[in-house]
């Protein structure tokens, strides 16, 4: 596998009139992370996997896939990709639409080996205008591995699935990560980015707003809330404690939140021996995405 970054973008940038589909966006993206592109509708994530792609050309900034241009990248068969509307053939049948890709390449995988990999070896006979629309995804897939590719990029992979091929789909892809491989996915499926990614790039309106592991994008907005009794607690005793942002005493009850619940933790414990019933709650991805991205316009 080459040296260095599998994606780095810097500066990148691509307004349509008055829309700043992308608005100037650094990122780098080191081999073998899977990394979820989260954000809602409009957000840019299309946009910002297209020009990745070299599908769709920036107003400025530069991409480098494993420090070569786009086009470089697929024609040596670094890149897989799988697209939300990528098209496929009615007439022909799986097998011969992911043989057709694969003869396109130097060192593909043997197609039935990309069949098996995609969950739908037992499609390979079926034609194009007999598949449901989570098959279809599925074969998409197929299509992107099938070159055998260091650079995974799904565009909202799972979006014509019900939960259970959603499932699969995720079993199918665990299996290509373990290889090492590096994963992009575009996604607006907070339990999919939380679930399938070491790290979360979170975008709103072009920009990145959020990059870091679930737990990382979580503290940002708030972190986790610690609860607990605490004999002879008083309001600047707990304002005092490490880490708190917010709190609350109530005669002996305390809630506090914290952007960082160990140390706040343990000083809580440190400074009150009689400190009982404690609870910590994590502030869940939800909550993140929702107070980053909350003034958001409603989209479609
Ligand atoms: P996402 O994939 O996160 O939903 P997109 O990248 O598709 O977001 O779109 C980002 C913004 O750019 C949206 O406001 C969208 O309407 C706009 N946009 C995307 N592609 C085009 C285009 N070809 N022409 C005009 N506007 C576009
Ligand atoms: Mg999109």
């Amino acid at each position: 596998m080459a040296a260095g970054a599998a994606v780095r973008l810097s500066g990148l940038r691509k307004h349509y009139g008055e829309v700043r589909a992308v608005d100037g966006i650094d990122l780098t993206i080191a081999p073998g992370e899977v990394v979820a592109l989260l954000g809602p509708n409009g957000a840019g994530k299309s946009t910002t996997v297209d020009m990745i792609l070299g599908l769709t050309k920036p107003d400025s900034g530069d991409v480098t896939v494993f420090g070569s241009t786009p086009p470089d990248a697929i024609k040596r068969g670094t890149i897989g990709a799988m697209l939300q509307g990528g098209a496929l053939l009615d007439d022909a049948t799986v097998g011969e639409m992911v043989g057709m890709v694969a003869s396109l390449h130097r060192r593909p995988m043997p197609v039935a080996e990309a069949l098996r990999r995609a969950g739908i070896e037992e499609l390979a006979n079926r034609r194009g205008n007999k598949l449901s629309g989570g098959q279809k995804q599925r074969v998409r897939f197929a299509v992107a591995l099938v070159s055998d590719p260091d650079l995974l990029l799904l565009d909202e992979p799972t979006a014509a699935m019900d939960v259970g091929s959603r499932r699969e789909f995720w079993r199918s892809m665990q299996a290509f990560t373990n290889t090492g491989r590096t994963v992009l996915f575009a996604t607006h499926y907070l339990e999919e980015a939380e679930e399938f990614a070491d790290r979360v790039v979170l975008m709103r309106r072009g920009n990145v707003v959020a990059d870091g592991s679930v737990a990382q994008v979580r503290a940002l907005a708030g972190g986790r809330t610690v609860r607990a009794v605490v004999p002879g607690a008083t309001d600047e005793m707990i304002a005092g404690l490490p880490g708190v942002t917010e709190f609350q005493v109530r005669g002996e009850q305390v809630a506090v939140s914290s952007f960082d619940s160990d140390k706040t933790l343990r000083a809580l414990l440190a400074g009150f021996p009689g400190v009982h019933d404690i609870e910590i709650a994590a502030v869940g991805l939800e909550g993140a995405f929702l107070s980053l991205t909350s003034d958001e316009e409603e989209t479609r």
